[in-house]
């Protein structure tokens, strides 16, 4: 016998309707790259929405057609994200920190018709556009008077131009939830980019899990700052997640800086951010040489990369409890979110700090376990290391295009799992801790060596900016760690006080064999570090 209850599918369309009726004044206040700060609210928000799916539907737009963003985080970004999706279209945030052969490659795969860019892309889609033949409409998303005079494509169109005259009527759709509503390719740091096409489904129930007091835990109370942008991974769901509680956005727009990121806040009073280790740097840098405090910024999550100790230290100084949470593009992106337990409580502040430097728990929704390299699992007893795989309501089942099908496997039960292509321990109380990217692991004379651990402990020196940490060929033990460090700048730091600075933390085995100084590392399209590149970089180094 079935249930007697109502069936409501989980659109996205609901969330926005859900805020313009319920949360109707909370703002939306955006860093535009017209130079000002804009403010608008959810009910504004639905409304030219419902104007652009009307332009959209009358431009002949259909269902599941690719609808691109070339955008930083800002108010018509979101609104892009409910019309397009709503009216079951899917859109599609193209990263434009990739190579232009990269987006062009994506724009391709995707058979996207339609762009819309910030005027900061303008020298991007120039460059991408005359090999992108499937782009019909190319939408530059500035005021209609800030046009270029020497438009980047022919025929370009305005976004405001787009929305006027356009009624705020439009009835969104009753899509299927499993309709597909956004599509995120990963930056193919292990191989060409592959699609994660999100349902509306899979982005409901991923936003009410990621809001959950022991995930992100964000209420209506909290002025959120997504700083991760809306082209990774749809904000980590954060427009979603905001107007389904009802917080108020803070977008930054192209001020990433660590000044123009400070102001936005104090002015704000944001309290709730999020984002990769490598823009809190930035922050950290600029708030602790210019000796400023936060009037309310209290919370943030970090993950993306692993955060290094001496981050979440420079952040709790502050006042700011740092989160530290795993996730991919393949799973929307939210895994496993590190929150303190009852009986972690009563540990010493020094065991508290050590649990927090773990990638944490699943939330519900999703479930993970590791196995060894026949595919057994794994205990959960803190030693332990294997692939990680996972399965749950918002972990793709497959990629858009049928690629990368061996990264699937189904167990003895009939389950399916995606093995995340991290290698990773768990704790006996359910903490997970990543060690490494498969790809990124250190085997040294058959022993595996943590480069995360090892980067951490270089980070937590004073002179250090960054660290990173590569495998180099070694005639007896196979692969031993080299370590890239950029100092801050003006430091001294030779590499004999730097590997010093190891002895009693680490290993002696695993302390790295050598030093690198260099002036940048570089960093991928999602702001890691380019593991790949710096191996390039250094594949004849000569271990003396
Ligand atoms: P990309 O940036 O390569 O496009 P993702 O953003 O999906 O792709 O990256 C996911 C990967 O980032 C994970 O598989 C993992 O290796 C790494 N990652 C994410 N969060 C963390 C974390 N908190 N600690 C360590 N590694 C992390």
């Amino acid at each position: 016998m079935q249930g007697l209850m109502m069936h409501m599918p989980l659109l996205i369309s609901s969330i926005l309707d859900h805020a313009e009726r319920h949360h109707p004044h909370v703002e939306v206040v955006s860093r535009r790259t017209e130079g000002d700060i804009h403010r608008s609210n959810y009910a504004t928000i639905a409304k030219r929405a419902r104007q652009l799916a009307n332009k959209l539907t009358s431009e002949g737009v259909k269902k599941g057609e690719n609808i691109a963003t070339l955008a930083w985080n800002g108010y018509r970004h979101v609104e892009i994200y409910y019309a397009v999706s709503g009216m079951g279209a899917v859109v599609h945030t193209l990263n434009p920190r990739l190579f232009p052969e990269q987006l062009v490659y994506i724009i391709n795969h995707a058979k996207d018709t339609t762009v819309f860019f910030d005027s900061t892309f303008a020298p991007l889609v120039k460059a991408v556009a005359p090999a992108c033949p499937t782009v019909k409409r190319w939408v530059l998303m500035c005021d209609s008077d800030r046009m270029p005079a020497d438009p980047p494509v022919a025929g370009l169109l305005n976004y405001e131009d787009f929305l006027k005259g356009q009624s705020d009527e439009f009835v969104w759709p009753q899509l299927d939830e499993q309709d597909a509503s956004s599509l995120c390719y990963t930056s193919g740091t292990t191989g060409n980019p592959k699609g994660a096409l999100y349902s509306h489904r899979s982005t409901v129930l991923h936003a009410m899990g990621a809001c959950m007091p022991d995930a992100l835990g964000i209420s209506s109370r909290d002025a959120v700052m997504p700083v991760v942008p809306m082209f990774h991974v749809n904000a980590w769901g954060l427009p979603y997640i905001a107007a389904m509680v009802g917080a108020k956005m803070v977008m930054p727009g192209a001020g990433m800086d660590g000044e123009s990121l400070y102001r936005l806040m104090e002015d704000e009073k944001v309290n709730f951010s999020a984002g990769v280790p490598t823009v809190w740097l930035g922050l950290l840098n600029y708030v602790q040489q210019n000796k400023l405090k936060f009037s309310t910024f209290r919370h943030t999550v970090i993950g993306g990369s692993a955060c290094p100790p001496a981050m979440i230290k420079a952040l709790n100084d502050l006042d700011v409890q740092v989160v530290h949470a795993w996730g991919m593009t393949e799973l929307s992106p939210l895994g496993t979110v590190c929150r303190l337990n009852a009986d972690h409580l009563e540990l010493p502040l020094e065991k508290q700090r050590e649990v927090l430097l773990r990638q944490g728990k699943v939330i519900y929704g999703v479930d993970m376990r590791i196995v060894n390299d026949d595919g057994e699992d794994l205990p959960w007893d803190g030693n332990a290391f294997g692939d990680l795989l996972v399965r749950g309501h918002w972990v793709i089942n497959a990629y858009y295009g049928g690629e990368g099908e061996k990264a699937f496997s189904t167990d003895k039960e009939g389950k399916r799992w995606f093995s995340t292509g991290d290698v990773s321990k768990i704790h006996p109380d359910g903490y997970m801790q990543i060690t490494d990217r498969s790809k990124d692991v250190i085997k040294s004379g058959g022993e595996w060596i943590s480069s995360i651990d090892l980067e951490n402990v270089a980070m937590a020196h004073p002179a250090v900016h960054e660290a990173a940490v590569i495998a180099v060929r070694h005639p007896k033990w196979d692969e031993r760690p080299l370590l890239i460090v950029v100092k801050k700048p003006g430091a001294e730091l030779t590499a004999k006080e730097m590997l010093h600075f190891y002895e009693g933390k680490v290993a002696k085995m695993s302390i790295p064999d050598a030093v690198e100084f260099v002036d940048e590392i570089p960093h991928t399209a999602t702001g890691k570090i380019q593991k790949l590149k710096l191996r390039e970089l250094f594949k004849d180094y000569q271990l003396t």
